[in-house]
């Protein structure tokens, strides 16, 4: 526990630095700690921590440690992995953002889950950064249209846009072309104006170009334990 604090805070520190350093206000910054591979117990530590944004990229560690800490009502989760189709009526149940939405089928999915009385959810348009379609996102020349669909749907609220930047290039030039993705998705959408960039190793040249929301995972959490 200890340690944990150590971490958020030298972390929250750091943040604090990346912001300041490009005349930005720490404030406007969400982060998100990524729990994926640790326990629910770690989510409460987090949370007595004074955290309360919190991320998994897989369905169901998402649905298991959302239901193991349902008591701690202001915990926001962040869904950030690719997604099934037949997945989205359980992240829906469990999340209350979906960084990932990368192509129609998915938003579509994730519109019809709703049930009546749900919130809308919050959706951000995953980008590729790379060549590889592997790679999960929507191609650039396919932003607009997908923006365009989740704009258009009853239960989904557009907010922006995410991306992982490629292992291959500087984080700093692939964030750069990430803002201007932004900027054709807030054409479509004027107040979608999240950027959801950065992880442990590139969280201060993703404040540079522009991030609102950290993902941060390692520097916070410490080794993963090996996956179960
Ligand atoms: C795991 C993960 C993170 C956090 O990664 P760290 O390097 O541990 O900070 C962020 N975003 C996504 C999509 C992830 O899967």
């Amino acid at each position: 526990m200890p340690d944990l604090a150590q971490r958020l805070a030298d972390v929250d520190a750091r943040i604090g630095e990346a912001a300041r350093a490009v005349g930005r206000d720490p404030g406007e910054l969400t982060r998100i700690v990524v729990t994926k591979f640790h326990p629910a117990t770690l989510v409460r530590e987090l949370h007595v921590l004074g955290v309360r944004d919190v991320g998994e990229n897989r369905q169901q560690e998402l649905s298991g440690k959302s239901a193991d800490t349902a008591d701690l009502a202001d915990l926001t989760w962040h869904f950030i992995g690719q997604a099934q189709t037949n997945k989205a009526r359980a992240i829906r149940r469990a999340a209350r953002v979906v960084h990932s939405v990368d192509r129609a089928r998915l938003a579509d999915a994730l519109d019809a889950a709703a049930e009546p009385g749900d919130p809308m959810l919050d959706a951000l348009v995953q980008i590729n950064l790379t060549e590889d379609p592997g790679r999960g996102g929507v191609a650039p020349e396919g932003i607009e249209a997908l923006a365009e669909r989740i704009a258009a749907s009853d239960t989904l609220r557009l907010r922006g846009v995410m991306a992982v930047a490629p292992l291959d290039e500087q984080p700093a030039a692939a964030f750069e072309r990430l803002a201007g993705y932004a900027e054709r998705v807030r054409a479509v959408v004027p107040d979608a104006t999240w950027i959801s960039a950065g992880m442990t190793a590139d969280f201060a040249e993703a404040i540079a170009s522009g991030a609102t929301h950290l993902r941060i995972g390692s520097a916070i959490t410490g080794e993963r334990p090996p996956r179960a």
